[in-house]
């Protein structure tokens, strides 16, 4: 569809000032807003038709290049996305537009359903359950939500109770005489319209539960207990508007050998002493492969070491955190009687009283000689 004109489509001459430009945008956007004119897609068309109009007109710059160049000069002005803005867009513009209150709550909600801009359907929660592997690299998801959303296929007529207008005059008897007070009508909760006719299966608002897949890329670095929202993945609010959050809470699965802490991988290993004493190459687990790593000769228990970057990355893109490896040193609980001759023999050895200050050369040399 070819675009309109903006001064057209705004009812203003070329030459209109300011004033004459908001006054004009401002009797339209109440005319087709989409609370007087729920599921009407010809008026949702007009109402951001004009909004459109409105922020071209209502920029100098945009103003200039656009009377010089038509709708060829505004290609990349920023508001593309299909070629319109959207109602984010345009609600978020009121407040500019009508100097702070907006002016739609006097003139559809009565205050009480508050302005258009305030109409976000409500949050969904799920829980999703993720693997240390996946919240170290990152994974894409599918999950499965039930929403609400607007049914197609219902038609709306005008509210008997309030013929239309969303709000019920009541005539009051005050000392001063007789006063008109208007109310929000609770038939329509304001809008002026109510439901005519709907399919099976939709409720009283017009709304419809659908069950969705939604695609979910969750970055690396994710950790338990993490929210990660997804904005208009929601409920939709009956009569129109803005649908909710899909709210992830993220659910470590524990992993079966190691722990996380922060960016952090630890894992306890259980050294048998010989190893500790003579030195070793041990195979541990990391988060997604497996390492070989040395231990020194004559290792304590308690020795910390570390695989740098081995950890989880960090979430805002600083570095990876480490894996850190607990030695503990692994004492046998059931010897034979050969061990044990063995080690009451070593007992004997110089080396082997705690805290040895002997050379390890004299240590090792009368390890071998037993275990060989
Ligand atoms: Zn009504």
């Amino acid at each position: 569809m070819a675009k309109r004109d903006y001064y057209e489509v705004l009812g203003v001459a070329k030459g209109a000032s300011t004033d004459e430009i908001k006054k004009a945008y401002r009797k339209i956007a109440l005319k087709y807003h989409p609370d007087k004119n729920p599921g009407d897609k010809e008026a949702e068309e007009k109402f951001k038709e004009a909004a459109e109009a409105y922020e071209v007109l209502s920029n100098a710059d945009k103003k200039r290049q656009y009377d010089q160049f038509g709708h060829a000069g505004m290609g990349g002005g920023g508001f593309g996305r299909g070629g319109g803005m959207s109602m984010d867009d345009i609600f978020s513009q009121f407040g500019d537009i009508f100097g702070g209150g907006s002016p739609f709550e006097s003139f559809f909600g009565g205050g009480s359903t508050g302005g258009r801009r305030q109409r976000k359907g409500t949050n969904l929660r799920i829980r999703l359950k993720l693997s240390l592997e996946e919240m170290a690299e990152g994974v894409e998801k599918k999950v499965k939500v039930k929403r609400l959303v607007m049914a197609e296929g219902v038609t709306y007529k005008t509210c008997p109770a309030c013929k239309g207008t969303g709000q019920i005059q009541k005539v009051v008897n005050t000392m001063l005489g007789q006063m008109v007070s208007a109310t929000t009508c609770g038939h329509c909760h304001g809008s002026g319209q109510v439901i005519d006719q709907k399919p099976p299966g939709v409720d009283g608002s017009g709304l419809q539960t659908v069950e969705e897949v939604i695609p979910i890329k969750i970055p690396a670095g994710v950790a338990d207990q993490m929210q990660l929202s997804m904005s208009g993945k929601g409920n939709e609010p009956a009569g129109g508007g803005r649908a909710g959050d899909l709210i992830l809470l993220i659910e470590a699965i524990p992993h079966k050998e190691l722990y996380r802490e922060g960016a952090n991988v630890h894992f306890d290993l259980s050294l048998n002493f010989v190893d500790a004493a003579l030195g070793a190459e041990i195979e541990v687990p990391t988060i997604n492969s497996r390492v070989k790593v040395k231990v020194a000769p004559g290792t304590q228990s308690g020795k910390i070491l570390r695989l740098k970057g081995k950890g989880l990355p960090d979430l805002n893109g600083y570095g990876k955190g480490d894996q850190l490896i607990h030695v503990s040193v692994w004492t046998p609980k059931k010897l034979s009687e050969e061990e044990k001759k063995a080690l009451l023999k070593l007992k004997e050895s110089p080396n082997f009283k705690p805290n040895p200050n002997g050379s390890e050369s004299s240590f090792f040399a009368k390890m071998k000689g037993i275990f060989e």
